[in-house]
């Protein structure tokens, strides 16, 4: 079943349905289930470990193994900053983001329905793994991009996986609006994280933090917002796991946007639930450069119901956490995933975050995704001969 978040309304699982009829608020698909926590114990590490959880026909899976992502400690930065730290690595999922598991749930929900041409307004990851997604699943792919303003990973990847690629002459907001009055008027089925099966994926990542940590909530989970999904579905996870009795507490969502992309942020400091869309974003995070974010409701919620927080940062705190991730512990990601360090590091000046608190970083995407970014925050190669005393004497200068 699914339901309006707003008036509650109720649709049929089988109805191909983006917002409520009644209100025009998202839709949230609704989860009833009854297994013990031992249900999952020796089964792949991949999203559909927690297959119980998936409202969708197991026999139209389209999988890449998608989820079952590292969950490393990070005792150098945590230390540094006086929290226990983990960061959930989402750049290692099969195409690179964790909107492939939210695009593994929706394929296999465009199977069940029988369509044959799938679609998408993307910043860039959404894209690249519909294509990769409607790849495998055989169907007709349609992105549509904001021209100039997608990484040079992501344009690649939505490329040479097939998909109809279309340049916008807009913002990603207007791109969106454009393929969802395709969607409406049944020409593609809309794989935009507005599609509640989306969301449904990925709600996985909060399954398998909780896992992760013994069945056991941490403090706080921290992420980048942008439209605003990755958050509500998360939260929508841990509760589902909180209410199936798996774990007895639950984290404080703390949802990071861009200081030039940030409609929830600010409605958070008005403590209100109603978003004022940002006209013209603007960020180098261009995976979280949206002005007005779909599941806002959602999110916000989220953030209300947790006793959680939002903030912003600025493109130079998000490049800089980018590097300090990168050289202190190893981890290569992209802009909009370092928007959750940046805003660890704001909140911990601030007071917001505690000391000794456990937090979760979710770092969204892979570095690789936008190289250019990191070459240009990066020095040039040194130029030698391949002459061992030249080599000698750069190392021994350098030592
Ligand atoms: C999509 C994306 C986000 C934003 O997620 P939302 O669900 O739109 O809030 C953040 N980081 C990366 C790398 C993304 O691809
Ligand atoms: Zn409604």
């Amino acid at each position: 079943m699914i339901e309006c978040v707003s008036c509650k309304a109720k649709y049929d699982s089988d109805e191909i349905i983006y917002t409520c009829e009644k209100c025009g608020a998202v839709l949230e698909v609704v989860v009833d289930v009854d297994v013990s926590k031992e249900t999952f114990d020796c089964r792949k590490d991949t999203l559909w470990k927690y297959k119980e959880f998936m409202p969708v026909d197991e026999s139209k899976i389209v999988s890449l193994d998608e989820g079952g992502t590292p969950f490393c400690k990070c005792e150098k930065l945590g230390k540094d900053l006086g929290v226990e730290l983990y960061v959930k690595v989402e750049g290692s999922n099969p195409t690179g983001s964790f909107k492939d598991r939210g695009m593994s749930v929706g394929m296999t929900k465009a199977m069940e329905l029988g369509v044959d041409t799938v679609g998408c307004a993307s910043t860039g990851n959404t894209s690249a793994s519909l294509a990769a997604y409607a790849a495998r699943a055989g169907l007709r792919c349609i992105v549509l991009l904001p021209s100039g303003k997608v990484a040079l990973g992501k344009l690649a990847q939505a490329m040479f996986h097939g998909a109809e690629v279309l340049s916008v002459n807009g913002n990603f907001d207007e791109a969106l609006d454009a393929v969802t009055q395709l969607a409406l008027e049944k020409h593609l089925y809309l794989l935009n994280s507005i599609n509640p099966y989306r969301l449904e994926g990925q709600k996985s990542i909060g399954f398998e933090i909780v896992h992760e940590l013994g069945w056991n909530s941490p403090d706080r989970i921290i992420l980048p917002v942008g439209n605003a999904g990755n958050i509500s579905a998360i939260w929508k996870g841990i509760t589902e796991f909180h209410n199936a009795g798996y774990i007895s507490n639950k984290p404080m969502m703390t949802g990071i946007q861009a200081e030039g992309a940030s409609p929830i942020a600010d409605a958070f400091r008005k403590n209100a639930m109603d978003i004022i869309p940002v006209k013209n974003p603007e960020t180098i995070a261009t995976a979280i450069r949206i002005g007005a974010p779909v599941s806002s409701i959602k999110a916000l919620r989220a953030i209300y119901d947790s006793n959680g927080y939002s903030e912003t940062v600025t493109d130079d705190e998000i490049l800089a956490a980018q590097l300090e991730l990168a050289r202190k512990e190893g981890i290569g990601v992209e802009p909009a995933s370092a928007a959750s360090i940046a805003g660890l590091k704001k909140l911990v000046n601030d007071g917001i975050v505690d000391k000794g608190e456990q937090v979760v970083c979710v770092v969204t995407g892979h570095l690789l995704k936008d190289p250019n970014t990191a070459i240009e925050a990066s020095t040039e190669p040194i130029e030698i001969e391949a002459d061992v005393e030249q080599l000698k004497n750069i190392l021994l200068k350098n030592k």
